[in-house]
């Protein structure tokens, strides 16, 4: 039976059955006028996920690494420098894409466990006075480390330093599930995919694009072919798609949008703020210790949790999903073996989650971790009892 169980690993996440039903269906034509009446407004309603007016949203069919790439590819040239932070696995990653692409990354170096150093970034930008840095690149939410960076405070920076840099935000694993503003933000490229806070299997990579960025498109020139913009903009303009879309993707995009603006956005945002205050009362009760530093800095869609000393986290997801059959993260490059993560974004309710506490305590007690069984899943319950008023 353990395709009954929900995962608690961040992202794939778990897909309602709802959204399952709504991309079960038939062929549709994508030159027809039927899937022009789809996809349209389903690009004009991801503005209001992105909350950007001015910029325009692109629709690819990738995971959020093509969405990266997409970013990159269409708005700048081999040579040209970026300024980005490596504090996780995410992070490095994109770091590591720019690289290929010929650019050179100024890398800030932080310990894994805090946020983009906005201070950093000032001091950077302000004595790049030539302007050769092209773009500032963002982890919104580090989901190796379960860290939330300040995006605002990064776009303050830029403004203080009045650099003409464009701002780039990985949101692969906030958006939908955490508040971002991508206008208010002054973010030039945001980056997402289906799989997490939309609650779609994998499969769309999103980008919002403003205005400047996609002036930056027009001179740039790092090649690409299936991520090119125009093509895309220009396909889209009338309904179209420059290759075939991903139809049913794309159906389920309609049927998240709908299920998000049901519920509220506000209220999305709450309900994961208040189930991620649970899950840290539970590690607080465990004893245990986050991986992020300090309370600003928690995310509310992925807590990583460091294991006691002497302890193997890999042996305690092994556990998991060997004899209870449940999928939770695992540490990702040097904090593999020494930190456990729990995905609770998406489709996540109360219940799901203290399923998701009790079990993992049960593991827990199995591996001889010095915890008290029901600990945690006790204080989980009665924050989530005091709370309860609030949610939907
Ligand atoms: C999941 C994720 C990605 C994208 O990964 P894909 O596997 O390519 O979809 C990028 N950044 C962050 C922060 C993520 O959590």
């Amino acid at each position: 039976m353990s395709g009954q169980n929900p995962v608690f690993i961040p992202g794939p996440t778990n897909i309602p059955d709802r959204l399952r039903n709504a991309m079960s269906i038939q062929t549709v034509d994508h030159r027809s006028s039927e899937f022009a009446g789809l996809f349209l407004p389903v690009l004009e309603d991801m503005k209001k996920v992105f909350k950007t007016a001015e910029g325009q949203v692109l629709a690819y069919p990738s995971s959020g690494t093509g969405g990266w790439e997409a970013a990159i590819s269409n708005t700048l040239s081999p040579g040209d420098k970026v300024l980005a932070a490596r504090h996780g696995m995410f992070s490095h990653r994109w770091i590591d894409l720019c690289q290929r692409h010929g650019l050179e990354v100024e890398v800030i170096e932080c310990e894994w466990g805090t946020g983009a150093p906005a201070d950093l970034f000032e001091e950077h930008l302000s004595k790049d006075a030539e302007h050769q840095i092209k773009a500032v690149l963002v982890t919104h939410n580090e989901t190796a480390t379960g860290v939330k960076s300040d995006v605002e405070a990064v776009r303050d920076a830029m403004n203080a330093s009045s650099h003409p840099a464009l701002l780039f935000v990985d949101c692969v694993s906030s958006l939908a599930s955490m508040d971002f503003r991508m206008d208010e933000w002054g973010v030039d490229i945001a980056v997402t995919g289906s799989q997490k806070g939309l609650m779609l299997a994998t499969g769309i990579a999103l980008l919002g694009v403003s205005p400047k960025a996609l002036q930056a498109s027009e001179s740039a020139t790092c090649p690409r072919t299936f991520f090119d913009f125009k093509d895309m903009l220009g396909a889209n303009s009338s309904g179209g798609y420059p290759y075939t879309p991903p139809l049913q993707l794309l159906y389920g995009l309609r049927e998240s949008l709908d299920m998000l603006f049901d519920e509220g956005m506000e209220n999305v945002f709450r309900r994961h703020r208040r189930i991620a205050a649970g899950v840290r009362e539970a590690i607080n009760a465990w004893g245990l210790e986050l991986c992020a530093k300090s309370p600003e800095l928690y995310s509310d869609t992925v807590s990583a949790i460091w294991v006691p000393e002497g302890f193997d986290s890999n042996a305690l997801t092994d556990r998991l999903l060997g004899t209870y059959a449940v999928s939770f993260g695992i540490g990702l490059g040097p904090l593999h073996g020494k930190v456990f993560r729990i995905g609770h974004l998406g489709a996540m309710t109360d219940m799901v989650m203290l399923s998701g506490i009790a079990v993992t305590e049960m593991a827990m007690a199995d591996l001889g971790y010095p915890i008290e069984l029901g600990s945690g899943t006790r204080a989980a319950q009665e924050y989530y009892r005091r709370t309860t008023s609030h949610s939907g």
